[in-house]
């Protein structure tokens, strides 16, 4: 019996041998994720610069875990950091409470606020957990310029602008 035992183990060795190993040496090489997952958030930007998020809240009222705090306040023409009237002061995540259930970007009038695709998310104290806007904000695009920006009054009177339904 314990012979059969030995032969059946070994023999799941010698069969496994030849398969090709499932493990990859990250982070030197990097497993695609899939197309739907939803990993670290970036608050996203118009081509101009102009920041997409117009400090409604409404993602930090949709988000279920708590996790998103936002301050808004008022742009001027002289200093405007969003088309409309309003932009986030302050905008804060807390990923030690994000669920990544993406809510928080479904509910966003503006497609600001997108999960994407980066897990990499490591924390050795808790307030390094809490990503502020400065840490969420994308790169500035080619081209765009950093907010505040002096612009021409009556051009950026919309808040949310036209969009499409999704198709996916
Ligand atoms: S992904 Fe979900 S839990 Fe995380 S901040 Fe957005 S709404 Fe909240
Ligand atoms: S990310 Fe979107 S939903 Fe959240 S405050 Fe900004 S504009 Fe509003």
């Amino acid at each position: 019996m314990f012979a059969i035992e030995l032969a059946r183990g070994l023999y799941t060795t010698w069969r496994e041998m030849f398969n090709k190993p499932v493990t990859i040496q990250y982070p030197d090489q990097r497993r695609p994720v899939y197309r739907r997952f939803k990993g670290r958030h970036s608050l996203h930007r118009y081509d101009n610069g102009l920041e997409k998020c117009i400090g409604c809240s409404l993602c930090a009222a949709a988000c279920p875990a708590d996790a998103i705090f936002v301050e808004s306040a008022e742009n001027t023409n002289a200093a405007r950091f969003s088309p409309g009237e309003r932009y986030a002061s302050t905008y804060e995540i807390n990923m030690l409470r994000c669920i990544y259930c993406g809510y928080c970007e479904d509910a966003c009038p503006t497609e600001a606020i997108v999960l994407g695709d980066n897990y990499e998310l490591s924390f050795t104290d808790r307030h390094d957990a809490i990503y502020t806007k400065e840490m969420l904000l994308e790169a500035l695009p080619e081209g765009g310029s950093l907010t505040p920006q002096e612009v021409k009054p009556g051009v950026y009177t919309r808040s949310v602008p036209e969009m499409k339904d999704p198709v996916d």
